[in-house]
């Protein structure tokens, strides 16, 4: 396999770009926004440059990562020669359906369609092809050029060859590949969001404070972020959309998002993206402060 196409070219499509590109395939990354795709390639430069400056790439690799990615603003041109397509286009249900419906028209019968999708079904997705035994989850992390590793999703129909072709796939990108079924949130946001939603219910209740609840899983279980830090990287809206896929999917109450959380992204407080969360994120400023909202002792 060597022709890859990349469909979307926002935080995780340049990613996921950048290292299969590194890696020696020739890719052709996909946005319906031109600017976007422009925005992509200055931070796979920017990103190659400080591999170069730290000395894990070589100037001749990083010429070469950059000669191996085309750029597309339309699906039917970008992936008429793509042996796999690694779909990143926002996440919204409506829009991936309509996007697979185009990649199964304009692909090689033979192409594996992919989605990197933090939360939606697979066997939906691969629903509206008609291949859906050629489609697959692989769900990078963020950012994919640092973050070791692909979790793996077989849909209901997804065969075993092509579950091998990806895992190899996988460990040629320098990843590790976890090969999980396709139920609500896989394993990495199915175990992920609900820990960060009781981190939510324990503010909400008054338990502890924000820094006293990341202090208590930063230094007693040795996570790198503390949960709520980590909510506010991950976005607010982006965990509330993936509780309420595990509520819908498992109709089980101990996955009701926390009211707190619901009120905050009511109100637009998303985390990094919006400037505040459960801290306050100044530009330029690396101090974390926490959002005076928060900020009483208990
Ligand atoms: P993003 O908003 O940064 O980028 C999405 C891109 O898709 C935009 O550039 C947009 O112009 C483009 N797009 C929209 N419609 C399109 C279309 N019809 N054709 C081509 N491009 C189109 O989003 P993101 O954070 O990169 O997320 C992309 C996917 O990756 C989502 O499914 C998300 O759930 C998943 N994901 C995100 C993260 C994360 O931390 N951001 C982690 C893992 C998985």
């Amino acid at each position: 396999m060597q022709q890859i196409a990349v469909i979307g070219a926002g935080t995780m499509g340049n990613g996921i770009a950048h290292v299969f590109a590194q890696n020696g395939f020739k890719v052709n990354l996909i946005d319906v926004s031109a600017p976007a795709l422009e925005k992509a390639l200055q931070t796979i430069d920017k990103n190659l440059e400080r591999q170069l400056s730290k000395g894990s790439i070589t100037e001749e690799l990083r010429q070469q990562t950059l000669q191996n990615i085309a750029t597309f603003t339309d699906i039917p041109n970008g992936v008429k020669s793509a042996e796999l397509v690694v779909e990143a286009a926002t996440e919204n249900t409506d829009l991936k359906l309509k996007i697979f419906r185009e990649l199964d028209q304009h692909t090689a019968p033979g192409a594996i369609l992919a989605t990197n999708t933090s939360s939606i079904s697979i066997t939906s997705i691969a629903t509206v092809t008609k291949r859906p035994e050629k489609v697959i989850g692989m769900h990078f992390m963020n950012p994919v050029p640092v973050m070791k590793l692909v979790e793996i999703i077989n849909g209901y129909a997804t065969t075993r060859e092509v579950t091998d072709t990806i895992v190899t796939l996988s460990e040629k990108l320098g990843k590790v590949p976890c090969v999980v079924n396709d139920y609500p949130g896989f394993i990495a946001n199915r175990i992920l969001m609900p820990m960060i939603n009781e981190s939510i219910y324990s503010l909400y209740e008054g338990v502890a404070g924000v820094a006293e609840i990341d202090t208590v899983m930063k230094l007693g279980m040795a996570h790198p972020m503390g949960p709520l830090q980590l909510a506010d990287f991950i976005g607010l809206d982006v965990c509330l959309s993936i509780m309420r896929v595990l509520h819908d999917g498992f109709g089980n109450p101990k996955y009701a998002p926390c009211p707190l959380l619901v009120n905050m992204v009511t109100a637009g407080y998303l985390g990094v993206k919006s400037g505040e969360g459960f801290y306050k994120y100044e530009k330029g400023s690396k101090e974390l402060t926490v959002s005076s909202r928060f900020s009483i002792r208990n």
